[in-house]
């Protein structure tokens, strides 16, 4: 995607003001740029490789299955900058959003958990969690937040290897998510799409903003680069989530 020189004017701001003012369901699709103010690195953006791997072919199922221990010292070093992490003034404005009359229900495609710590109350994570581990043996899933690992792999008290509870890009994501989303769109007439700090690469994260557009919702990009969602929108906001947020949260009460 191309790097975009045109930044947030005052009237795209106001037009997303004025619509937040309005909305009582709000849906957010955020992806690694809404945490990357809050030192997480994006997997395509500066610091993203790791010991000169490239995320994207580190984050398979293919690798893990290959290399266990060395695709576990990468989440062990991940673990450790999304635990050191704290919510940036993009999460915290998003939770800020949230009152008795306005409805915002997240879906993120981080693996961290910056929007719970803000104080976001509805957050669906498409890819899983950083902190939850699944045995390959007995399928078990539970959470585990030490960090470093005092072993790599680490292992389930029944033996197993376990892995990541993450979903990898050669995996599909969890129906149980899946679910939640349909029973959302099933319930709410949504007002308002705010898709932030992701390409938007996936089919289906452009397919629930696209299909909320369609059924009324206005289409807001915030995102200093263009992104594959970009020609669908009806207000692009050109710059960094955190800054961006902050300023609409200032005018919102
Ligand atoms: P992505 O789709 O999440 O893209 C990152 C986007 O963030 C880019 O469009 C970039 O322009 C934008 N961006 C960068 N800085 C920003 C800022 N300050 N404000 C707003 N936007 C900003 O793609 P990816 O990074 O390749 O990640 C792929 C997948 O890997 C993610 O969908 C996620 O599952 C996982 N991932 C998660 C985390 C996390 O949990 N924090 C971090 C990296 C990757």
């Amino acid at each position: 995607m191309t790097t975009d020189s045109h930044h947030a004017t005052s009237t795209e701001l106001s037009q997303v003001v004025n619509a937040l003012r309005n909305a009582t369901k709000i849906l957010v699709l955020t992806g690694a740029g809404v945490s990357a103010e809050s030192n997480i690195p994006t997997f395509r953006g500066e610091g993203g490789w790791w010991r000169s791997q490239n995320p994207q072919e580190l984050a398979t199922f293919t690798a893990f299955n290959k290399d266990p221990h060395f695709v576990w010292k990468w989440y062990d070093y991940r673990r450790g900058l999304v635990a050191a992490a704290s919510p940036n003034p993009a999460h915290r404005a998003l939770a800020a959003f949230e009152n008795s009359d306005r409805e915002v229900f997240i879906i993120t495609q981080n693996v961290d958990d910056l929007h719970e710590k803000a104080g976001s109350s509805h957050v669906v994570h498409v890819h899983g969690s950083i902190w939850t581990v699944i045995c390959l043996k007995d399928g078990t899933s539970y959470e585990d937040r030490r960090v470093p690992l005092p072993e790599l792999p680490p292992r389930c008290a029944c033996g197993g290897i376990l892995r990541p509870g993450v979903v990898w890009f050669d995996e599909d994501i969890p129906p149980a998510a899946c679910a939640e989303i349909e029973a959302y769109f099933r319930r709410v007439k949504i007002d308002m799409v705010l898709v932030i700090g992701t390409e938007a690469t996936f089919d289906y994260i452009r397919d629930w903003a696209l299909r909320a557009k369609n059924s009324g919702a206005l289409l807001v990009e915030i995102n200093p680069s263009e992104t594959a969602l970009t020609p669908y929108v009806d207000v692009r906001v050109g710059g960094k989530a955190g800054e961006i947020l902050a300023e609409i949260e200032k005018s919102v009460h």
